[in-house]
């Protein structure tokens, strides 16, 4: 729908999303107010990240992704990725884009090194954690540790090979003592995350562990409730399953992981191997 809006109201508009472009954040949602039923509409541009995690279900269904044509959208620079066809040079992109960040507090609290995402830039499968571990931090690549070991006989069960896959993490920084990521962290890095999934568009997107549901979702629900289903994430198929290091304190819930490994393996197309994660 096209509106037309105060020139001052457009003006304070482009300068709040060219203040989000400077800090990498470049989709955002359009959330109508109680009065934008009657004229002229008011629009209200948020971060994707700000409908995280508390939002209602009547608030989501209020998020409206933004048109590309709204031209009050087309304020400053275009991402550094727009337009590139190829997946790895558009990653490349990204990863330059996000330098050596410190746009959030996480750059000073002991970091070693930005876990960027590793894999397939063209995966049809792409595999998202919470946060890079110590051993994550030391080596620079997601899911090296002993999650990641049980994460690659999870791949390996799908008859899949980690080259194949693309792995990454709602935030890209080591939270000291490996706590939960916080709400800021993940608000203020998951954008470059869905720019990583823009180029690399997967078929399926499988969340590991609440903490990447609810930030990928925008929803708050305990694990039963996401696991079993399958989600539009921006129109790609997404579903969620346990965390790897979960399953480490709590090996009877492989089979369940199973489960949902079988569920996805029938929408990649995968024959189903009698044998699960071991
Ligand atoms: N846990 C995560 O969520 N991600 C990693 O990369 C490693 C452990």
């Amino acid at each position: 729908m096209h509106t037309t809006l105060d020139p001052q109201l457009k003006r304070a508009l482009a300068e709040r999303i060219r203040y989000y472009n400077e800090l990498g954040i470049y989709d955002f949602y359009r959330r109508e107010t109680a009065e934008s039923n009657s004229q002229p509409q008011t629009v209200i541009p948020e971060p994707l990240s700000d409908t995280m995690t508390t939002m209602t279900s009547a608030k989501r269904k209020a998020a409206v992704a933004i048109e590309p044509e709204e031209s009050i959208f087309a304020v400053g620079p275009p991402r550094p990725e727009t337009g590139v066809s190829d997946p790895a040079q558009a990653l490349r992109l990204i990863r330059e884009d996000l330098g050596e960040c410190t746009r959030c507090p996480l750059h000073k609290q002991g970091r070693k090194q930005i876990v960027f995402g590793v894999g397939n830039p063209t995966a049809e499968l792409m595999f998202i954690g919470e946060a890079p571990g110590a051993d994550e931090d030391q080596q620079g690549e997601p899911f090296v540790g002993r999650a990641g070991q049980l994460l690659n006989n999870m791949i390996k069960a799908m008859g899949l090979r980690r080259e194949d896959i693309y792995i990454a993490n709602i935030i890209k920084c080591r939270p000291p003592g490996n706590r939960t990521p916080e709400r800021d962290e993940c608000e203020t890095c998951s954008p470059f995350l869905m720019r990583q999934i823009s180029a690399i568009k997967p078929k399926v997107l499988v969340a590991l562990g609440a903490v990447a549901a609810k930030t990928l979702l925008a929803i708050n629900a305990p694990m039963s409730e996401f696991r079993g289903h399958w989600y539009d994430f921006r129109g790609t198929k997404l579903a969620v399953t346990y965390h790897p290091a979960f399953l480490l304190r709590d090996p009877r819930q492989k089979k369940e992981t199973w489960k949902d490994l079988q569920m996805v393996m029938k929408e990649l197309g995968l024959a189903v191997p009698a044998k699960g994660v071991e």
